[in-house]
């Protein structure tokens, strides 16, 4: 079987379902109904566990669907991976800039660590909208220290010389309950909760889109 290290597996596919399996991972299910003419690919950023191997990034996965980006969840080097997507598969959806919808499973580290990265440099590379990121209670403290973190840097971004607009630096945390969290053309985001070692909370979600069969929740 090949190796996928240091490489891409994206799955032009029809069902993704994505829950917290065992500790720290991120399960796919997957199944095939065009495949001459995918509109949905599934690109698996990092699936790396709090092991700092060299070889995996963080856990993250990007949904990609008529050409729009759903991340779930954003371990270290993120968007780097989502850089290479783009420049490697020609995956526009994954330039940086243009991810601006996330979701959270969980508060662990690993797959929290990229989070900065993903608030800054898309943002100093063009993000004009607010990112919007949907997660379990805890969310929004960690995005306000975050933001409080780098004041300085998102100050004189947005007030210095670069006139950074200060939308593109905003982000809107929404703390979720298990049901359809979010609805957009392309998808319907359904959160449903998983058992993940002590946590009170941590959710899988679910995508189900116009063309799409949902086999695993
Ligand atoms: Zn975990």
């Amino acid at each position: 079987m090949k190796d996928i290290r240091d490489s891409f597996l994206v799955l032009p596919g029809i069902v993704i379902a994505l829950s917290l399996m065992t500790p720290c991972d991120v399960s796919l299910a997957t199944g095939l109904q065009n495949p001459s003419a995918p509109v949905t690919q599934v690109v698996l950023l990092g699936t790396g566990n709090p092991q700092p191997d060299p070889d995996r990034s963080g856990p993250a996965t990007a949904i990609v669907v008529n050409g729009s980006a759903y991340l779930v969840d954003f371990g270290p080097g993120v968007v780097r991976r989502a850089a290479a997507a783009r420049l490697d598969k020609g995956i526009a959806a994954l330039e940086p800039a243009n991810i601006r919808v996330a979701f959270l499973t969980h508060l662990h580290s690993d797959h929290t660590a990229g989070y900065p990265d993903l608030i800054l440099p898309p943002w100093a590379m063009g993000r004009r909208t607010p990112l919007e990121v949907y997660g379990l209670k805890g969310l929004k403290n960690m995005t306000d220290h975050i933001l409080a973190a780098y004041g300085e840097d998102i100050g004189i971004r947005r007030d210095g010389m670069e006139h950074e607009p200060p939308e593109g630096v905003r982000v809107n945390a929404h703390e979720i309950k298990a049901g359809v969290i979010y609805r957009d053309a392309n998808v319907t985001v359904t959160a449903f909760p998983t058992r993940h070692g002590e946590w009170e909370q941590s959710f899988g979600y679910r995508f189900d889109t116009a063309n799409l069969h949902l086999l695993r929740g």
